[in-house]
């Protein structure tokens, strides 16, 4: 796979994400009129599901902002670099997750960390 590649997946992602998320707008709208009208769900419960949506899409908002930073990189021509060493990060690391920032040791460093 080359950069061109990257690009193009990393283009795919970003529009699904983006697409998901405005969908999720028109959900959480759609929860909320469910709870007035048939007022099944307890308090908790919607405070529940309301927390993992926000959950959801803050993951999603910060996969898009990585998404970006990848595409700003390529541009750049720093795309596939390591953002802590500078090594090149592994193309098999990239295919899986074409908006990584790290090589995978510098990756693990920084969750242990
Ligand atoms: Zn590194």
């Amino acid at each position: 796979m080359d950069t061109e590649q990257f690009k193009a997946l990393l283009l795919q992602q970003q529009k699904s994400l983006m697409d998901v998320l405005e969908s999720g707008k028109s959900a959480a709208g759609i929860v909320k009129l469910d709870q007035t009208s048939v007022g099944r769900l307890s308090r908790m419960d919607a405070m529940q599901s309301q927390a993992m949506l926000q959950e959801a899409s803050k993951r999603r908002q910060q996969s898009l902002r990585d998404i970006s930073k990848a595409l700003a990189r390529i541009d750049s021509g720093d795309y596939g670099f390591c953002e802590e060493c500078g090594e090149q990060i592994a193309k098999k690391r990239l295919q899986i997750n074409p908006a990584s920032r790290y090589c995978i040791e510098c990756s693990s460093n920084l969750e242990t960390a």
